[in-house]
């Protein structure tokens, strides 16, 4: 969707004078773009036509750069179609239950697990995860093998195959427990069919949950639109999750379902690690369908993933020319805990496009975080000890060769010497390092 409309509103944002022909164009353009991304024709169409009537009404013709007000117009159309501000989830409730629905696959269970964290994470929440999914005894371990990874307790009964007791006795066992947030992960099916139905729909009015939250994974395109008026009929929910937003997923589905059902889109996935979890802003969504990229996420995620006690302790540790390679070590993880690399560098404006052919994943670090691991705590504290034959037995030991541990320490004595610089004479030396 991105390259698509990012060609056609080149034409525009180059462009020191505009026809109407152009505009036309441009907005055919548009629409075909979304139409490519799965958005219903309706919808696409409807959508052209008022950023159409609001550049005329704006006069884009006549303005000193028409360009950069169609881009402005397209971006604001998108972001309102997609919903206004970010909504939260509601967390009255003591304990506040959270219910999860969906197809199978969507993500429900992955997205319990993220959900549980995020709350965790503002330390005032105390989440309990509850296994509904009484088919596959995979699914509760699946369930438990989460809770465990995150240290969130999991309530689940192997034994007992009626998710509507065991989602009853999961809050239950909150109250007994001190867990103000309940998350109920449940089953689902393939495609829509009665008999889930009617399970969902009888754990809702079950419990009553506070909050109700339809997954749905955003590469399934014009199904999605289907499946979520589906559920909204039965369970009237208050909010869309949409899963799998990495990597190069269209947007289009959460242009859609928004329109479809009028529901808020509260949260999206964006990839398998428990980490990759946004609040949506709608305006972000535009900017990263528009190709602008998604900068502000990346630094909130960044944010929060970076343990401020950590990075003055390096910071210390440069000061005092005692940055090592545990050190480093350390900040490969970090980096690594925000997530998939390549989404990351996904959220860069422009990047996207320049990275899109280079395969960067995590494995990128496999080989450093190899020769490093090979390395006796003393080289790792001290490398200046590192000669020729500690180089031999380092790579052998990490499986590659004396060439790429001399480029990783070169690397290393490259990146200490800049940090100093930065931490010392800031921006002069840096410049004058530069100069050469
Ligand atoms: P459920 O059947 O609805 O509970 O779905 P799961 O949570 O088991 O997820 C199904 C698959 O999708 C698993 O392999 C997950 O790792 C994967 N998955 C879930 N969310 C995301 C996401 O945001 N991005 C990616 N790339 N994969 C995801
Ligand atoms: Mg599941």
């Amino acid at each position: 969707l991105s390259e698509k409309l990012d060609k056609a509103l080149h034409v525009l944002k180059g462009h020191g004078s505009i026809t109407e022909v152009n505009v036309a164009e441009t907005l055919k353009e548009v629409r075909r773009a979304l139409l490519d991304a799965d958005v219903n024709f309706k919808i696409a169409k409807e959508f052209t036509n008022r950023v159409k009537e609001k550049a005329l009404g704006q006069d884009v013709l006549t303005s000193l750069q028409p360009g950069q007000l169609m881009v402005k117009l397209v971006k604001d159309e998108l972001t309102e179609l997609m919903g206004g501000d970010a909504e939260g989830i509601n967390l009255s409730g003591n304990p506040s239950v959270i219910l999860m629905s969906g197809l199978q696959g969507s993500g429900k269970t992955t997205f319990s697990g993220k959900l549980a964290n995020y709350l965790k994470n503002k330390k005032t929440k105390k989440p309990l995860l509850v296994a509904c999914d009484v088919y596959r005894p995979a699914a509760i371990d699946q369930l438990h093998v989460v809770g465990d990874q995150l240290n969130i307790d999991v309530y689940s009964d192997k034994g007992n195959n009626d998710p509507v007791a065991i989602a009853q006795a999961g809050i239950a066992h909150a109250k007994q427990n001190g867990h103000n947030v309940v998350i109920i992960d449940t089953a689902g099916r393939l495609a829509v069919d009665k008999a889930m139905m009617d399970e969902i729909s009888n754990i809702h009015k079950a419990i009553q949950p506070q909050e109700t939250l339809f997954v749905v994974d955003s590469m399934t395109g014009q199904d999605a639109v289907i499946t979520a008026k589906a559920f909204n009929d039965i369970l009237n929910f208050d909010g869309v999750i949409l899963t799998k937003l990495d990597g190069d997923t269209r947007g289009g589905a959460a242009i859609s379902i928004k329109s479809v059902v009028n529901k808020p889109i509260k949260f999206i996935g964006t990839g398998e690690k428990m980490e990759a979890i946004d609040v949506f802003y709608p305006s972000r969504m535009a900017d990263r369908i528009l190709g602008m990229g998604d900068v502000v996420s990346l630094v909130e995620r960044a944010q929060e993933q970076y343990d401020e006690e950590e990075a003055r302790k390096i910071q210390k540790k440069i000061a005092k020319n005692q940055f090592g390679f545990d050190d480093f070590l350390k900040q490969i993880q970090q980096i690594k805990k925000m997530g998939n690399m390549k989404d990351l560098i996904g959220m860069i404006p422009g990047a996207g496009k320049m990275m899109k052919d280079v395969d960067i994943d995590d494995d990128a670090f496999k080989g450093i975080e190899a020769i490093i691991h090979s390395m006796t705590p003393d080289e790792r504290s001290n490398p200046a000890v590192i000669n020729a034959s500690r180089k031999k037995r380092i790579g052998k030991g990490s499986g590659t060769s004396v060439q790429e541990v001399n480029q990783l320490l070169k690397q290393f004595n490259q990146m200490s010497k800049m940090m100093k610089m930065m931490q010392g004479g800031k921006g002069k030396a840096m410049m004058q390092a530069m100069k050469g």
